[in-house]
């Protein structure tokens, strides 16, 4: 299938730069993609969350885990609403390291006008939505499953959505898929 094919161009592409940059600080993928991870969850992650999210196993991430851990990337803290449990975040080094790490999708993203960016923003957001449904993508802090997201709230209009906790209108380009306010639907 073409699509599938161009998508596939597009991904080796932006996989590239972050390859390059992992190659150069000692980091494998997996570590690589750790690192991006965690640096979106300032209030840290459990194991099997980190492992689910990045897609590999938790003995997979343990593993990556440790190596950050020996190079001073990562730090583990007892969860406070589970003593027994631990949560890992980006050392201070790690910070400074993710502040540097490229943006693979930067230079394919650059390519398209706002407009595109914005419309594809609303494909890719629907896509991972379908894939959440069918259970092959973890659990997202996405605006499409979140308590304050009123689709469409504003018809007709150029940002049509609306952002309840904000009190903002949104458009397609300003959909969330790790948004740090993010509340379950089902939990209202
Ligand atoms: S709180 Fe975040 S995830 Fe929820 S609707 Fe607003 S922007 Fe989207």
């Amino acid at each position: 299938m073409q699509l599938a094919l161009g998508l596939a161009r597009l991904a080796a592409l932006a996989r590239q730069d972050e390859w390059r940059a992992g190659e150069a600080q000692g980091l494998t993928p997996t570590q690589g993609d750790i690192l991006t991870t965690l640096a979106q969850r300032a209030e840290g992650m459990r194991v099997g969350a980190l492992a689910a999210q990045i897609h590999v196993s938790q003995a997979t991430a343990s593993d990556a885990l440790a190596a950050l851990d020996r190079k001073g990337l990562i730090e583990r803290y007892a969860d406070p609403t589970d003593k027994r449990a631990t949560l890992l975040r980006l050392s201070r080094k790690g910070r400074a390291l993710a502040k540097r790490w490229p943006d693979g999708f930067a230079r394919v993203i650059d390519t398209l006008s706002p407009k595109d960016q914005a419309a594809l923003m609303g494909i890719v957001v629907r896509a991972i939505a379908a894939l959440e449904r069918q259970g092959a993508v973890s659990r997202q802090r996405m605006c499409l499953s979140c308590q304050f997201f009123a689709e469409n709230a504003h018809p007709g209009a150029a940002r049509p959505h609306h952002c309840r906790l904000i009190g903002a209108a949104l458009g397609e380009g300003d959909l969330r898929i790790d948004c740090p306010e993010h509340q379950e639907a089902h939990a209202a």
